[in-house]
């Protein structure tokens, strides 16, 4: 049970200030009656309209976005368009993207309100794969295979940071640039890039292609998205 100026707050119908206005002016009916007391308890049964729209009610919403490049994953930015901007038709205003992809990365990014899941999939204790394809300035070899699989180091002269096992499949390798897909199982800031930069080569492209049980719908172009389907919600649990 919540109130009913929360309620419809939550579901991104305005602030708390505007939705109680709403209110009591009468514009918000529970189960066809008009009430004009914000703190009204309802629960997730009740029928909800505003101006005799139906605001549904959704506890926990899943997206799954191809992030284009040019976009923060962040939820506010004072200067860029973030990922939640281009979450259009979102119900509630407490959503986040799960982990972070820079700037000019592409590909799949979660953006949820379930902070448990987020949690269980970005916990450095859990490991959880996360695959990229990726163009670098550079051959990549056998040699590059090996040391991935061995770890690198990315941190500094001070501090140095050993990754962990990678699986590096190389799709093309040419002199110049190579095509390859890259599997980490942590999550450190810049990694991919780190991981060639360590092995004298740049990434000139990157895109996250799944991460654990969840794959990127190739039918989303970059800027798209859809909400998870129950199954792959329930895979992600
Ligand atoms: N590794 C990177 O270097 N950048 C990303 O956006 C994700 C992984």
């Amino acid at each position: 049970m919540i109130r009913l100026d929360k309620y419809l707050a939550d579901m991104g119908e305005g602030t708390r200030q505007e939705v109680k206005k709403q209110i009591r002016r009468g514009a918000v009916t529970v189960n066809g009656e008009t009430v004009r007391s914000p703190e009204r308890k309802v629960s997730e049964g009740d029928q909800v309209c505003l101006d005799g729209i139906e605001v549904a009610y959704a506890k926990m919403e899943y997206y799954m976005l191809n992030k284009p490049g040019g976009v923060v994953s962040a939820t506010e930015d004072k200067r860029d368009r973030t990922v939640l901007d281009l979450i259009q038709d979102k119900k509630r205003k407490d959503l986040f993207p799960v982990g972070r992809l820079d700037r000019d990365t592409e590909g799949l990014l979660l953006i949820t309100n379930d902070g448990e899941l987020s949690h269980r999939l970005l916990s450095p204790r859990r490991h959880v794969d996360k695959t990229y394809y990726a163009e670098v300035d550079g051959r990549a070899t056998e040699q590059t295979k090996k040391a991935f699989r061995e770890g690198v180091d990315i941190g500094t002269r001070e501090e140095p940071l050993v990754t962990m096992p990678a699986d590096l499949e190389i799709l093309e390798a040419g002199r110049d640039l190579s095509r390859v897909r890259l599997t980490i199982r942590e999550g450190k800031f810049h990694q991919v890039k780190r991981m060639f930069h360590a092995q004298g080569m740049e990434v000139v492209y990157l895109k996250r292609e799944s991460m654990g049980p969840l794959r990127l719908d190739e039918s989303l172009k970059p800027g798209e998205y859809r909400p998870l389907t129950e199954e792959e919600i329930k895979r992600l649990k």
